[in-house]
């Protein structure tokens, strides 16, 4: 067993939080002790998996009994006391965690295990009978949780297999800790690496700006392959001595129902799930509803993220709850960079200011800095900011700019605040010369009566560069025709703003964390480029 207090944060931290809950799941209620010693496990099997590998006998010396050496170790594991046992443990042993997405087909999965170079994938019962035959064809060490940690059930023998050494790695700060795989728009997904001090920097700055305590207690519903759950959701309440209820996939009545039994203190999900509990708040009776309701006043805070936040779903959001959301930015490259003020006031809209030890920038087209009310490149500066993509130099150079990483999005501030444009590349539509932005223009649409939800992207066009294009799906019974929403947007939007291309959808295409994949929206229209007829 790994013995010796290792340098990371995270287990010197949890050490003094000892006998407090640090994980509540299907399972039960796992205290901070458990879970040292579950990732204590982890890691001596992981380190134990190793050296029976090595064939070289000249190879089995100390050093390489004791340290994984940043051997990447891919898993996949349902969000739980299990997911943080083997991440950590796979940090204990001085690996690179590669937390793998739910939900993926077997050639996406090989795609990220290919890239990551893993060298061992851990996996539990529901993703054996896609990981262990991933692992055979390549030759990787296949490891089940559930053989790992036997201790779940007394009567098993402990079979985690000793190792002479107690020396636990000593992990500097520098070293690699975690990858997570990010999705290009025009390449195939990246993966971002960052170093046990990225991971500590994206924690802290959140602990100082939204005064997390050990008396927190955080709802997870986000899936754990992304800077969102694992960073915000988790790690922030596992490095504050807080507790961590954990469920293993989104579902609007669970969560209802975990806020309603007055057990958390915080929520952050992403703007689509904010929208499904409106819904299933409209579903209620009225008495539930002034239940949930209630249950919402007792939290300090609820947060949204990881896509821009629909005015509209704010403004419902607080009639339901009585919280004003607060809305920050971030990226995984860059863990969370702006953020509304926790005790000040919330601007819908606005993402707010820099969060501590996080510097912010915005630059325009001449590469010079802008001035307040004048739209430009967020690039961002800092401790928490990633190192490398993966294997990926070229793209790494490509990422930075003197120091700086271009995010690619669009803000502006105004009244000393930042407000998200979008995607430079595909939010900011050039079209008959003038620059709009394509969620400026999404809030507009979303106040039309028959309009649920919608999605604006440019497609090109000869004579316009690009044309403005809706793709909108409509309340039940509604129905909607180009030429009634122009005449409609017109009062609303300057001319040159006003959708020309409108599609009526039943969904739109959206990813694993609920944001639309614009790419995808944008190939549904037809362009003269592919030489499609245009209306
Ligand atoms: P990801 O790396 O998956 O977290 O995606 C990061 C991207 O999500 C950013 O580059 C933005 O385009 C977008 N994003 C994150 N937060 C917001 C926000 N509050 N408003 C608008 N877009 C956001």
């Amino acid at each position: 067993m790994i013995s010796r207090a290792s340098r990371l944060p995270f287990i010197a931290h949890a050490q003094r939080h000892g006998k407090r809950t640090a994980v509540v799941d299907s399972q039960g209620s796992f205290a901070y002790n458990e879970l040292l010693d579950a990732s204590s496990r982890v890691a001596t099997a992981l380190l134990a998996s190793r050296n029976d590998d090595q064939r070289n006998e000249a190879q089995r010396n100390k050093v390489q009994r004791s340290d994984l050496q940043e051997d990447r170790v891919a898993f996949l594991i349902t969000p739980g006391f299990p997911w943080v046992a083997v991440q950590w443990g796979i940090w204990r042993a001085g690996g690179v965690a590669v937390p793998l997405p739910l939900n993926s087909t077997r050639p996406e999965l090989e795609f990220f295990i290919d890239d990551a170079q893993a060298s061992a994938l851990v996996f539990d019962a529901q993703a054996a009978s896609l990981l262990a035959p991933i692992a055979a064809a390549r030759g990787i060490r296949a490891l089940p949780y559930e053989q790992l940690l036997p201790r779940q059930s007394p009567d098993l023998p402990d079979i985690v297999p000793d190792i002479t050494s107690d020396v636990a790695p000593d992990i500097a700060s520098d070293r690699r800790a975690m990858i997570l795989y990010t999705s290009g728009t025009t390449s195939r997904p990246k993966g971002v690496v960052t170093t046990h001090a990225n991971v500590a920097a994206q924690i802290e700055t959140l602990l100082e700006a939204w005064e997390w305590s050990p008396d927190d207690r955080i709802l997870l519903c986000l899936p754990l392959h992304h800077v969102h759950g694992i960073i915000n959701v988790v790690s922030c309440a596992l490095w504050s001595g807080a507790t961590c209820h954990m469920l293993p996939r989104f579902d609007a009545n669970a969560v209802w129902d975990c806020i309603a039994s007055g057990g958390v203190t915080l929520f952050m999900a992403v703007p689509t799930v904010y929208v499904k509990l409106i819904a299933a708040w409209d579903e209620a009776s009225p008495q539930r509803r002034a239940e949930l309701s209630q249950a919402c006043f007792r939290l300090r805070l609820m947060v949204s993220g990881s896509a821009a936040l629909p005015v509209s779903t704010l403004h419902r959001w607080k009639e339901i709850s009585g919280h004003i959301l607060l809305e920050r930015y971030g990226m995984t490259e860059i863990g969370m960079a702006l953020s509304n003020s926790l005790r000040g006031e919330r601007i819908p809209g606005s993402v707010g200011r820099p969060l501590p030890g996080v510097e912010v920038q915005l630059i325009g087209e001449n590469g010079a800095l802008v001035s307040p009310g004048t739209p430009g490149e967020i690039e961002v500066r800092g401790p928490s900011v990633f190192g490398e993509y993966w294997r990926q130099p070229e793209a790494t150079r490509a990422a930075f700019r003197r120091g700086w990483f271009r995010t690619g999005d669009t803000a502006v501030v105004e009244n000393d605040l930042y407000r998200i444009l979008g995607r430079t590349n595909i939010d900011i539509l050039k079209t008959g010369g003038h620059k709009v932005s394509a969620l400026e223009i999404e809030e507009t649409l979303r106040e039309h009566p028959a309009v649920a939800e919608c999605a604006v992207v440019g497609v090109a066009d000869p004579e316009w560069g690009e044309r403005v294009a809706a793709a909108v799906v409509l309340n039940k019974g509604d129905a909607l025709d180009l030429p009634s929403l122009r005449i409609w947007a017109k009062d609303l939007l300057a001319p040159h703003k006003v959708p020309s291309l409108l599609l009526v959808l039943d969904a739109l295409p959206r990813n694993a964390m609920g944001k639309v994949m614009k790419p995808a929206v944008a190939a549904l229209f037809p362009t003269a480029a592919r030489g499609d007829s245009i209306p």
